[in-house]
């Protein structure tokens, strides 16, 4: 009975949290401070000592708290209780995905490194990876899912840049197509260009699993990057970001957040801890739904074909994947409809409960078109290469009741009119 070990869903109340330090309040208040009061400059130089890295922390020591720029008690127990989903070291929480993702690309390569990530990748990563670091001399090479890993090994040895090679970046599953990643395959792959003095790091943005479907640091990788504005966040009322990893790497991603000064503030990192609380049954029901959703969809006649992981064949390498990867479908959706951007159109104009807006993992439902909204800025080659067309919608199924929102793409797919051709093809 002693050691028994309770579910992060358990702790998600609790945990890191003493009320004796705040009045006995069951929740942890917001510390809306830029700064904290030492109790005699012996401490302050104490405190200052562990922050700056001057002396190592003593076996109980605990760090200081000086300025809400490196240290905040909301930002600490929110960090503390995300490091459980994945089993991390650390975390680190941001003022956004973006700022997360930027912090950690800025911290671990250098001009004259090359860098290895997957397509596609968000918009907003696309355009930093492939306009703002080959501008500080940085070398970027995309890879594509279902590549081999022999040929990947040969793409990084031609490229003449192999012994720099510092970061593997992957997306997994890909946004919008909902394509896997082998993420111990890239962690094998980066150990296969490791040396003593160089290792490369795996980073994987596990937005759209995590943290509860899927947990990268198990499969090899060294940091897991989140948009919290997402599934943690969970309610599209707030924008935030996370990095986990080893305490090795997460010094270095935390000293450069110090120094670039977007961490999380104190009220978000509150709003992410009442998320918190409810996140494994918000996901468990969103994915729920998608599993409804998406076999609606399957079946409706104005539908031609749907990506959901819950639909993968049971014999492809993508199903490989999934099942030694992810422990759920998820909740994101992608279906091409019958016709064009006409009929995606009419479909989500028709739509009453569904929201039509960007972003995901929110309780509630949305709809988008990622050819001319997410993804219009993709170069239109590697849309192609990816099957991002004009018949493609996208869905992040929320909590709703399952029926409600099947009736609500029924009636708006009622709206939808084939062309003559479609029409045709039916019969
Ligand atoms: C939204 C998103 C981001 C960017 O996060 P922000 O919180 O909007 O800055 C990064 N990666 C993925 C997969 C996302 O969906």
């Amino acid at each position: 009975m002693k050691n028994h070990k309770f579910s992060p869903e358990s702790l998600m109340m609790s945990y890191g949290y003493k009320p004796e330090l705040s009045q006995g309040a069951i929740k942890c208040p917001i510390f809306n401070t830029s700064t904290f009061v030492f109790k005699t400059a012996q401490e302050g130089k104490a405190f200052f000592e562990v922050a700056y890295g001057l002396r190592e922390k003593a076996p109980s020591e605990e760090m200081g708290l000086i300025y809400s720029r490196i240290n905040n008690p909301n930002l600490e127990i929110l960090e503390n209780r995300l490091c459980l989903w994945d089993k991390a070291d650390d975390c680190a929480v941001f003022e956004s995905g973006m700022s997360a993702i930027t912090t950690v690309l800025l911290e671990f390569l250098k001009p004259g490194d090359l860098l290895v990530y997957s397509n596609p990748t968000y918009g907003g990563t696309d355009h930093f990876i492939n306009h703002y670091l080959p501008s500080i001399g940085v070398t970027v090479l995309g890879v594509h899912p279902n590549q081999s890993k022999d040929e990947i090994v040969e793409l990084i040895e031609n490229s003449g840049k192999a012994s720099n090679l510092k970061m593997i970046y992957l997306e997994t599953p890909a946004n919008p197509t909902n394509d896997l990643l082998d993420i111990e395959m890239y962690s094998e792959i980066a150990k296969h260009f490791s040396t003593a003095q160089n290792k490369v790091i795996t980073a994987v943005d596990n937005t759209f699993m995590g943290p509860i479907w899927q947990h990268p640091l198990r499969f090899g990788a060294d940091l897991v990057l989140y948009s919290a504005t997402k599934y943690i966040g969970g309610h599209s009322d707030l924008i935030a970001g996370a990095v986990l990893g080893s305490n090795e790497l997460m010094i270095r991603v935390k000293t450069l957040r110090t120094f670039l000064g977007n961490m999380a503030s104190s009220n978000t990192a509150w709003l992410l801890m009442r998320s918190l609380e409810t996140l494994k049954i918000r996901m468990d029901k969103q994915s729920q739904n998608a599993e409804e959703v998406a076999h609606f969809l399957k079946s409706h006649d104005k539908v031609e074909s749907v990506n959901f992981l819950g639909l993968l064949v049971e014999s492809s390498h993508q199903y490989d994947i999934y099942k030694r990867q992810c422990t759920a479908p998820g909740a994101m959706i992608t279906f091409n409809i019958k016709g064009g951007e006409k009929q995606a159109f009419q479909l989500l104009n028709h739509l009453k409960l569904v929201k039509l807006a960007v972003s995901l993992g929110g309780t509630e439902s949305l709809a988008q078109h990622p050819i001319t909204m997410t993804h219009a800025g993709v170069d239109p080659e590697s849309r192609k290469r990816m099957n991002i067309t004009d018949k493609m919608v996208r869905l992040s199924i929320g909590v709703e009741d399952a029926k409600d929102i099947i009736w609500d793409l029924n009636q708006a797919f009622e709206k939808v009119e084939l062309s003559n051709m479609e029409k045709l093809l039916k019969h």
